[in-house]
């Protein structure tokens, strides 16, 4: 009943200039679901590239990824990503914004459930602010209430506070914990900063750069409360 589930995952690009380049070799994985999986590794490792298969939004070469024990095929609203980049649309409102997805999937009582998510991130009183208005810890606020608000079981964040200042970086990690504990989705959590990966998560992956591998796992030996 594993959540998110690599096995022997290969990954290839073809590259037209420089030949085949190995993203992935042999990459074995397993997240239980609420647990929250960080992946740690220098630029270049494959990180994002296990995230993107998990999102499918590429498919392996070799091996079979799983959701809840599904094959992956296709991106859908079970697995919600957040980026660096918020990716929030600059002409609609936070509250709009969140509403969007829920709008075009016709899901009714969109605007309470914006509110709702917008109030879980911190944000009451601010839907009728555009991106512009907001701070850059408030605009992942917002992307991470427009991913809660699609009910995912799976949350895929990739370096989702690597743009923002310490101060606020460190606001978004207690964020990040409080909404885990009111929602228990289960999280891939890629970083490059291990301060940050031992702060939030409960297993740490730690990658090489080649071949492509998942190193070492590190759990932690104290588990956060989890009430
Ligand atoms: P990380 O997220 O750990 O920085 P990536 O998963 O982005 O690493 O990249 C792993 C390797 O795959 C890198 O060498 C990168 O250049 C290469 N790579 C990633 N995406 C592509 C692509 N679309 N085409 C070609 N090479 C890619
Ligand atoms: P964060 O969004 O992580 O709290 P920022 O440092 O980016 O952090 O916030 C910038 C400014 O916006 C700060 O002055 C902060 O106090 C204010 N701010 C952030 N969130 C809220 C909120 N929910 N309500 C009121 N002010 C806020």
């Amino acid at each position: 009943n594993t959540s998110v589930v690599l096995r022997n995952v290969s990954k290839q690009f073809h590259r037209k200039t420089s030949g085949p380049l190995t993203a992935l070799s042999d990459v074995n994985l397993e997240i239980a679901p609420g647990e929250i999986y960080a992946l740690v590794g220098p630029s270049g490792c494959g990180k994002s590239t296990i995230l993107n298969l998990v999102a499918g939004f590429d498919h392996p070469t070799g091996g079979s990824v799983t959701v809840d024990g599904q094959p992956v095929s296709r991106p859908g609203p079970d697995r919600g990503v957040v980026f660096q980049e918020h990716g929030l649309f600059p002409w609609l409102t936070a509250m709009d914004n969140v509403r969007f997805g829920l709008d075009v999937r016709k899901i009714p009582d969109s605007a309470e459930k914006a509110q709702y998510f917008l109030r879980a991130v911190g944000l009451a009183g601010f839907e009728k602010h555009y991106p512009r208005e907001l701070s850059g810890g408030m605009r992942q606020r917002v992307a991470l209430a427009r991913v809660l608000a699609n009910g995912p079981s799976v949350i895929l964040m990739d370096e989702p506070f690597g743009a923002l200042d310490a101060q606020t970086r460190l606001s978004m990690q207690e964020l990040l914990l409080d909404v885990w504990t009111e929602f228990r989705p289960t999280i891939l959590f890629i970083t490059h900063d291990v301060d940050e990966a031992i702060f939030v998560a409960d297993r740490i992956g730690v990658m090489t750069t080649r071949p492509g591998r998942i190193m070492t796992e590190l759990r932690s030996a104290l588990p956060r409360p989890r009430t």
